[in-house]
């Protein structure tokens, strides 16, 4: 399929998800992006989308990256249209310039344990498939399995992504410091989504602690870590676990 023909299908599929009725506003904003499992997918612009480009094309290959590079440049050509229609000249954007902060502890510390989680598992992903293939032939399988390391998979560098955009709004003096409210609900909301994908990381841990004694001392580590970044940011944004998600908490 040509470039023009996949910019002009997203459009329509854009303009399709704007138009549904259904949609839950915001819903898409403090989720886990795990659009597959989510019971919202149907209510969820983002979701909306998803679900007509995972029935389109393999995501494993090479259409995946045509398909992204289109939806790119549609993304870029709207921008455009829209800023031409309000007057601006975005070749005439004023040189900003962001003050680079330095990483707090906490987001250092989800960092490290997003990239060992990530090595562990690359280092042990023969091992799991393996596995997984000797527990789907047995009568008493154990079912959790799979599904635990899945959910350790999805949460490993969201984590950190999540406590990163958290700690931002922490900061004084970026583009966001004209609606503090607005900072402060986004920083909340990006807490409480990290802390949810924690504790199930930690549950999912706990269930391969007790299957695999050989990995006991790795598991072990991960979940202390794990730990000590969940009590460290229930302490600091303590707001974060009464706020309510659009849809998720309502
Ligand atoms: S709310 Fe659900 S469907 Fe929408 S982006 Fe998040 S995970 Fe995906």
């Amino acid at each position: 399929m040509k470039k023009e023909e996949r910019k002009n299908r997203f459009i329509e599929k854009l303009d399709k998800s704007m138009n549904a009725t259904n949609v839950i506003s915001g819903v898409h904003n403090y989720c886990d992006r795990w659009c597959e499992r989510c019971k919202f997918i149907r209510r969820c612009r983002v979701g909306l989308i998803e679900l007509e480009r995972s029935d389109n094309y393999d995501v494993n290959g090479s259409e995946f990256w045509e398909e992204l590079s289109a939806i790119f440049e549609a993304t870029y050509d709207m921008v455009v249209k829209k800023a031409e229609e309000m007057g601006i000249d975005l070749s005439d954007a004023p040189n900003v310039e962001f003050e680079k902060r330095e990483p707090s502890e906490i987001e250092t510390e989800a960092e490290d344990y997003g990239i060992s989680v990530y090595n562990w598992m690359k280092e042990n992903y023969e091992g799991f498939q393996n596995l997984a293939l000797e527990f789907a032939e047995k009568e008493f399988a154990i079912p959790d399995f799979k599904e635990a390391v899945d959910v350790i998979n999805w949460y490993e560098l969201f984590i950190p992504v999540k406590i990163r955009r958290a700690a931002d709004g922490l900061f004084k003096d970026d583009i966001f410091d004209d609606d503090l409210e607005f900072k402060k609900n986004d920083s909340d909301g990006s807490a409480k989504i990290a802390i949810i994908a924690i504790s199930r990381s930690i549950e999912a841990f706990t269930v391969l602690y007790h299957q695999f004694p050989k990995h006991e001392d790795a598991i072990l580590d991960f979940l202390k870590r794990l730990s000590i970044i969940k009590q460290k940011m229930l302490i600091t944004f303590p707001d974060a676990m009464s706020f309510k998600r659009p849809g998720f908490d309502d």
